[in-house]
């Protein structure tokens, strides 16, 4: 009897440590810093001294948030000038460079959802100075396939994190997505093409709102601009995008 009674408490000890060891590891990844292994300091996973070198997006052009050399703040780009897109304003928090695109491919190739909500909280740390004045926000859907695959779309779960810290609804129903092909490594001739067969409308009454779309990483602006042309035909005033990176092109 003693030797079953050693056996048990042999299997809860042993199925304790099993628990308690990804439990530890997650914990300890949040009190160091994520670039340098230091304590982190007043931001969720960096310490003081890292976080003010992190690739922040500016100055950009304030239509297409692509970065730019002047220094001068309120510029378009040539590109946004000869073609303009259908959003009205971007802002992306960082730049699509090293360390966040690292962070980034974590999330969306290895589904690490630790480094998901900490880059909720990176986006969260930017915000676009138009926030007080938006009535809602949109995010892009998956198709079914793309949701199978990957388990969440990113952009939904950034699109609830800013909804919930900053107390704008989400509109809903106001895009579908059929699957198409990955846009990565398309041109943006091709990107607006893949979408305009993909994309659809909603029937909501969006009549004179200005919404935010949320996205994690703005590459051309071309998958936004279909997506914006689809707010303004069922109403919204005003379109802008709020994404986590910016792409640097060069
Ligand atoms: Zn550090
Ligand atoms: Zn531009």
């Amino acid at each position: 009897m003693n030797s079953l009674v050693n056996q048990w408490l042999q299997t809860i000890r042993l199925s304790t440590k099993r628990l308690q060891q990804p439990i530890a590891r997650m914990l300890l990844a949040q009190a160091h810093c994520a670039c340098c292994g230091d304590s982190s300091g007043q931001h969720p996973f960096l310490c003081d001294a890292c976080f003010p070198h992190l690739p922040i997006n500016h100055p950009a052009c304030v239509q297409c948030a692509e970065p730019l050399v002047s220094l001068q703040s309120g510029l378009r780009c040539g590109r946004c000038q000869r073609r303009p897109p259908a959003f009205d304003y971007s802002h992306c928090s960082w730049q699509f460079t090293s360390p966040v695109d690292h962070w980034i491919r974590l999330c969306k190739d290895r589904h690490d959802t630790l480094w998901l909500r900490r880059l909720a909280h990176l986006m969260n740390s930017h915000p676009p100075a138009q926030l007080a004045q938006v009535d809602g926000l949109v995010f892009i859907p998956s198709s079914r396939q793309h949701l199978w695959q990957r388990g969440f779309n990113m952009a939904e779960y950034l699109a609830q994190h800013v909804s919930r810290t900053w107390g704008i609804p989400i509109r809903k129903q106001t895009l579908y997505k059929q699957h198409s092909n990955d846009q990565r490594g398309l041109s943006a001739q091709q990107r607006r093409l893949n979408l305009r067969h993909s994309l659809h409308s909603g029937q909501q009454s969006l009549h004179g709102q200005h919404l935010l779309l949320i996205d994690d990483v703005m590459t051309t602006g071309a998958t936004m601009s279909v997506a914006a042309e689809h707010l303004k035909q069922q109403g919204a005033r005003i379109v802008g995008c709020w994404c986590l990176a910016r792409t640097v092109l060069r």
